[in-house]
């Protein structure tokens, strides 16, 4: 965890995964999270169906809800689509942009992360604005490469620490079980940070960074602790209370 005061962000992504009686699920988090320090905050992220129900479930809890992804644009013509305005409606305070499974399987560039990141913002929610480099990419020796132009192209200008966290997320290890070492987290998440004091000045230096890809209660206690990582970005732990609440422990 990075020396300045932070607060440890632990969101849970869930994914295209859960129907209401998920409710359970979501409950026990609620519940057991007053267990944890105040400063570490919670966010659970599930699917654009469970937004509502879930952000009246954990009304006066730790928890709060975000989402997954949003649309640019504030409504229009766009079937299927979902504009940041009605997540926000919806209760959700943040929104994860730009993940991996969206830039594969919805084919997303940089671009757009960053015209949704500015949707998110202008909807009044904090951006998490996800990056990392393909397995094929870290064995080419080009993560740091991949990092700083995906940075540099999906965040616009206005950026602060209150309407931005960035989650370093090397698609090889999401889903996977695969982590890199903890000195591989340390030099990604440095350059980071270094990319966004360059460009955001002290604002640069007060944006969290989140480690993502297979953290589990058994791993989450050594990544964690590594400098310069803000909390986790958390996919299939985040579905079990207990597990979501031991990752969170690990960022105490
Ligand atoms: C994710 O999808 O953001 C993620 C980190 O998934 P997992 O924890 O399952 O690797």
């Amino acid at each position: 965890m990075a020396d300045v005061e932070r607060r440890p962000l632990v969101v849970g992504n869930w994914k295209m995964n859960g129907l209401r009686k998920a409710n359970s699920e979501l409950l026990r988090i609620t519940q057991d999270a007053v267990k944890l320090p105040r400063r570490i905050e919670l966010v659970v992220c599930p699917p654009a169906t469970l937004v509502a129900n879930f952000a009246g479930l954990a009304r006066g809890s730790r928890v709060r809800i975000g989402a997954q992804d949003c649309h640019p644009e504030p409504a229009g013509a766009y079937t299927g689509d979902i504009a940041a305005e009605m997540l926000a409606d919806a209760g959700a305070i943040m929104v994860i942009i730009g993940h991996s499974e969206r830039r594969s399987y919805h084919k997303e560039t940089d671009a757009q992360v960053r015209v949704k990141t500015l949707a998110a913002w202008r909807a009044g929610m904090t951006a998490i604005v996800c990056i990392g480099e393909t397995r094929a990419e870290r064995e080419g020796r080009q993560t740091l490469d991949v990092v700083s132009r995906q940075l540099a192209a999906s965040l616009p200008e206005g950026a602060r620490g209150e309407n931005l966290v960035i989650a370093y997320e090397p698609v090889w290890a999401i889903g996977t079980g695969l982590t890199p070492t903890a000195g591989d987290v340390a030099e990604v998440h440095h350059l980071i940070r270094n990319k966004l004091t360059e460009r955001y000045s002290n604002a640069g230096a007060s944006m969290r960074i989140l480690y993502g890809g297979s953290v589990k209660p058994a791993n989450a206690q050594e990544l964690m602790k590594v400098e310069s990582v803000d909390g986790a970005l958390v996919g299939g732990a985040s579905l079990k209370a207990d597990e979501f609440l031991a990752i969170a422990a690990a960022c105490a």
